[in-house]
Order: C-alpha cells, then sequence, then structure tokens
C-alpha cells in the first residue's frame, strides 16, 4: 500500500461501501479535496453523495477538449503520489491499475531573463554539478538549505499535514518545533539564510507560487516542497491530470456512491446547531448525516452558510481575510512540435521580488511577467493530434481586488505573453496556432465560485495557516467539515489530499452515527 517508507500514520477504517440505510454524508464541491473526501467518508461506513455545480467534475482540474487538443486546466505537477495510492486502497485496489504516473526529468526547466537557463532535476549529483556550475560558492549552502527542507518536511507535512488544528492546544504543541524550524522566517528569508546567489534563490523558491503563496511573505514551511519533490519525485499521469480526476470518479461509482453533476448547493442547512443537508439551487433538499464543503472555505462562509451560524467567520472577518493571486491560463495547440521544450519550463522575467509586489500587494497588473509554461506532449503525445504540441501558459495575476476589467484586458494581455514567447522558446508561434482559450480571474471567481477570484483561496500566510485557517471540522456549525485548497493544511495537490486526510481524525464513523 505505501510507496516508501515514512511515519504518516495509515488511514483509520477498511474499505467498506456504504449501502441504502447507512448515515448518509453529502459532499459539496468535486474538486481533488472533494472527490478524496467521498472515498474517506465511503470507507468509514456512510452512503456518499457528491453534488456538483458544474457539468464535469474536478474543479480547478477539469480537463478542455477542443480540436483534437486534451488540455488539464489546472494542476500538472503531481508529488507525493502514495496520497493517491492510498485512496485507490482504501477500495482494495491499485492505482497503478487505473492511472499511470509516470517521473518527469527535469522537474523544471528554469529560464532566466538573460537567456540562461538551468534544468532543476531530482538526481542529487546533477544538482549539484548544476548548482556549482551556476554559483560555484554556494554548493555547502545549497546542500544545507536541502537539509531545512527535509527537517521541516518531517514536521510540517508528516507531523502536522493530517492534524485537525481546530483546538489552540493543537497550536500551542507545535509552536516549538515551528519555532525551532525558524516557520516565521518567509521562504526567501531561508534562502537567503543558506545561500547567496540571487538566480539560486530565486531557484529554490519559486515553487511556493504553484501553490499560491509569495516567497517573499509565505511561511518558510513551504520550504518543504523541495524536499517532496526530492525525494518523491515530480510526476505526470499518463491521459493528463484528467486520467486521476477520472480514476477517482470510477471509484467512487463503483463503490455504489454517487455524484451528481449540474447540482449547484445553495445552502447549508443547519438544525439545532448541526448540519443537516443542503439545498440545491433548484430548490431540492437533500438531508445528510455530514456535510462536507469542499467549495472554497470563504465562500462556504459567505454564501452556503447562514450569517446566524457564524460566530468566527464573519461577513467583515472573510473582507478582512488575504486572499491568494489569481492566474491568468492561456491554453493553445500548435501545429508543429517544439522537441527542445521541457514538460515543464519557467520563464522568468526582468523582475521578481518587485513583480510579486505588483501582484501581492498593489495588487496592479504589470506589463511583464514570470511565466509556467507546460507542455504536456512532452511527456504524453496522445493529448495532441500526431505531430503536435498541446500547451498551457500561465502568469501570476492579481485577484479581482485589482480591478482589472478581464473583459478588455484578456486578449491584449494574452497577445503579450504570446509575443514573449515567440522571443523566447517558442519561435513562430503566431504562424502554427491551431487552438486556443483562455481562463482569467473572472473564471475563478464566477465558474469556480472564489473569493475575489483567487486561484488558492485564502492566501498562505503564518496568520492563516493552521489553526488561523478555516478549520477542516468546522468551528461554527457540527457535523459540517471543510476540505479543500482554503482549509487546513492548504493549496496543492498534497495539500487538499491531505485535506480529506484529516476527516479520519474528525469525523465520527458511521457505526457511531447508528
Ligand atoms: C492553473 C492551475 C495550475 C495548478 N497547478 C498545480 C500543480 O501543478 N500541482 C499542484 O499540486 N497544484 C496545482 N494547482 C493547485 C491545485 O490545482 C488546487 O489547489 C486544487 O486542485 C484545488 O482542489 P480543491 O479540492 O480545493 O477543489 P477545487 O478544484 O477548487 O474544486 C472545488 C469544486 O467545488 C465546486 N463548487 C463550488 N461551489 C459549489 C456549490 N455551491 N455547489 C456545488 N459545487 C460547488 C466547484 O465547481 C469545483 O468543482 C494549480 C491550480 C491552478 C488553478
Amino acid at each position: 500500500m505505501w510507496s516508501d517508507e515514512r511515519s504518516v500514520p495509515p488511514p483509520v477504517g477498511g474499505a467498506r461501501t456504504g449501502p441504502p440505510g447507512r448515515p448518509h454524508a453529502v459532499v459539496i464541491g468535486s474538486g481533488f479535496g472533494g472527490l478524496a473526501a467521498a472515498l474517506r467518508l465511503g470507507a468509514r461506513g456512510y452512503r456518499v453523495t457528491v453534488l456538483e455545480r458544474l457539468d464535469a467534475p474536478g474543479g480547478r482540474a477539469c480537463v478542455h477538449r477542443q480540436d483534437g487538443y486534451t488540455f488539464d486546466a489546472g494542476p500538472t505537477v503531481v508529488t507525493a503520489p502514495w496520497l493517491f495510492e492510498e485512496l485507490w486502497a482504501l477500495c482494495g485496489r491499485r492505482l497503478a491499475d487505473d492511472v499511470e504516473l509516470r517521473p518527469v526529468d527535469p522537474f523544471y526547466r528554469v529560464r532566466f531573463d538573460d537567456g540562461t537557463s538551468i534544468d532543476y532535476r531530482g538526481d542529487a549529483q546533477a544538482m549539484r554539478e548544476a548548482v556549482a556550475h551556476l554559483a560555484p560558492g554556494d554548493v555547502a549552502g545549497y546542500e544545507r538549505f536541502l537539509a531545512a527542507s527535509e527537517a521541516i518536511f518531517k514536521v510540517g507535512f508528516e507531523q502536522l499535514g493530517d492534524q485537525p488544528f481546530d483546538r489552540w492546544a493543537d497550536m500551542a504543541r507545535c509552536l516549538p518545533d515551528l519555532m525551532r524550524l525558524q516557520s516565521w522566517r518567509t521562504v526567501w528569508g531561508m534562502a537567503c539564510k543558506h545561500v547567496k546567489d540571487d538566480k539560486l534563490r530565486v531557484l529554490l523558491t519559486f515553487q511556493s507560487l504553484l501553490v499560491g503563496g509569495n516567497p517573499f511573505t509565505t511561511t518558510s514551511v513551504y520550504c518543504l516542497i523541495a524536499f517532496l519533490e526530492r525525494r518523491w519525485g515530480v510526476h505526470f499521469a499518463m491521459g493528463g491530470t484528467g486520467a486521476l480526476v477520472a480514476g477517482l470518479v470510477k471509484l467512487i461509482r463503483e463503490q455504489g456512491h454517487a455524484l451528481r453533476l449540474n447540482a449547484p448547493v445553495a445552502q447549508i442547512l443547519v438544525e439545532q446547531g448541526r448540519a443537516c443537508g443542503v439545498r440545491l439551487d433548484s430548490g431540492e433538499t437533500v438531508r445528510a448525516d455530514v456535510v462536507v464543503s469542499n467549495a472554497d472555505s470563504a465562500w462556504t462562509y459567505r454564501h452556503l452558510l447562514a450569517p446566524e451560524h457564524r460566530r468566527r467567520w464573519t461577513d467583515r472577518r472573510l473582507e478582512r481575510a488575504r486572499y491568494s493571486m489569481s492566474l491568468f491560463v492561456w491554453y493553445f495547440g500548435t501545429r508543429r512540435r517544439y522537441e527542445d521544450v521541457a514538460h515543464h519550463s519557467i520563464l522568468l522575467g526582468p523582475r521578481y521580488r518587485e513583480l510579486l509586489d505588483d501582484i501581492f500587494r498593489r495588487k496592479h497588473l504589470a506589463e511583464d511577467f514570470s511565466l509556467y509554461l507546460h507542455r504536456p506532449t512532452a511527456t504524453d503525445p496522445s493529448l495532441a493530434p500526431r505531430g503536435c504540441d498541446a500547451f498551457y501558459v500561465l502568469a501570476p495575476v492579481p485577484h479581482l481586488g485589482s480591478g482589472t476589467d478581464w473583459a478588455r484586458q484578456a486578449e491584449p494581455y494574452r497577445r503579450a505573453i504570446q509575443a514573449r514567447l515567440e522571443a523566447t522558446v517558442l519561435p513562430g508561434l503566431g504562424e502554427s496556432l491551431a487552438s486556443s482559450r483562455v481562463m482569467t480571474p473572472l473564471d475563478f471567481r464566477d465558474r469556480l465560485c472564489s473569493v475575489h477570484g483567487a486561484a488558492f483561496g485564502l492566501e498562505p500566510v503564518l496568520t492563516q495557516s493552521a489553526w488561523f485557517r478555516p478549520h477542516n471540522r468546522s468551528e461554527e456549525v457540527e457535523r459540517l467539515y471543510l476540505v479543500g485548497a482554503g482549509t487546513h493544511p492548504g493549496a496543492g495537490l498534497p495539500g487538499v489530499l491531505s485535506s480529506a486526510r484529516v476527516l479520519d481524525r474528525v469525523v465520527p464513523h458511521a457505526d457511531e452515527l447508528v
């Protein structure tokens, strides 16, 4: 069952399905957090119904198919594969029978604005040599950074990642560890402590952006990503991340549970301080013994739970909270292949700290950008017609608090990104375009129901982490639980799968309710 030795405890509960007559759990939303929650509740004896407002499952990980190309809408970098293996194992199955996770090498090709580039890889010796070439004086510091990353992982991920943090005492208990690991430092501060070269500092810090954290303000706990990637690798699901979504949906259905699409929830119903079901937009009521929301945590409290049931997450508090950045994503297909382009590329612009300041603090849409370019056809050519490439390029942008008029701005912004790609890694792109679509912060707000169109929910700063984040076991209403990016531990596939893992600790086993 385990892909490796680790101290993460095995899940509680066996692989039992939920026949009619068992207590009923409703899960609002079918993102990775919601799908994982459904399987975990099923294994704990519940009959589960997942209600999804869109016409397809996956949330941010839905799939766009057009013009013969397959575009994963969101996550592409799969880390911590054992968290997926565990879900299959809960159903007595093997992940490998349904989905092939293929290691990606290099993890990322990082191109700096001066045209130099470095391959960020899992191979320790190759990385040491690359660092020695980039910053000869920093090799020892780089090794110290990796050792710090491992120590943080052992506490931040293994010990705290699936703890509920719904009592102040839980927080108090881990404070000494967090102080020892210097989690008051930022990700950037941690890199600066160990290495001097600015390019190397960028190389060690951009990863927190992949889960919505500004390396200059987010807690250094996120430095654990370096160890996580290096120890277990970066993977790609053959067929696209959508294959993982489809696999989870298949498991849910095989276990006898229900997934209803086009079923938007309008309200969480409460009786005597206890969640007792939901009301859909259509007016239909679905009764439940427990309710789990995988919708954006701020949206859940603001729009799905009536104000009279909220003491902590009041409208005022939610208005004053800090939300992560948003994203502009351009999905495009080309009539030719760009064999030199790696699967994952980071294309840095002329500014790093200042650009992130524009995005996170000033909420100003800058004219320059740093980009993440995804070329899945480097690993799986079946995602595009023969001889063609599928891509997406993603630019971090301020959330809708910036006031940017995306209805007008989207096309000029896309054209600017196209020009940048043509000038750097994709010459001749304009002539070879065969398919195109964009996603803007408006989609995050209007399609995915995220407050301010934030791509990663509440910003992962120390004052909005662990106990300070909306709890997995709601502090407002009994029998209401939250999973997904906006709750503990946070965004990213390992984060949202871990949030569902917390349910094993806080949701009563169905037997206790019958
Ligand atoms: C472009 C992009 C790239 C990313 N890349 C990576 C990556 O490479 N690796 C990585 O680990 N992470 C990545 N992430 C982050 C990761 O994708 C997310 O953190 C994660 O997928 C969020 O999962 P979630 O469980 O919070 O649910 P979400 O995906 O946010 O899904 C929530 C679901 O709830 C539904 N919903 C909302 N309100 C209601 C309602 N009222 N009724 C019914 N349903 C409702 C929504 O329609 C949606 O389907 C990326 C994110 C984006 C946007």
